[in-house]
């Protein structure tokens, strides 16, 4: 039995899956991801509800990846 030419190798795109405007992932694809424990990424969605530049529910979207800013 060989393995060769119909074995598939799946190889995820590398993604920028947090950046400056979009620091958590998508929680449905990563849902154990660590920046959903990252304090600090939480403080500054934190900071943006406090000064308006989100609405909490933005806010939400935010944190499960789902926000595009
Ligand atoms: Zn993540």
């Amino acid at each position: 039995m060989l393995h060769g030419d119909n074995f598939a190798v799946v190889i995820p795109i590398e993604q920028k899956e947090h950046t400056d405007n979009k620091p958590f992932c998508d929680l449905s694809i990563n849902p154990d991801c660590s920046c959903r424990k990252d304090l600090t990424a939480i403080q500054t969605l934190d900071d943006y509800v406090m000064q308006g530049l989100l609405t909490v529910e933005e806010a939400l979207r935010t944190y499960e990846g789902k926000m595009l800013i």
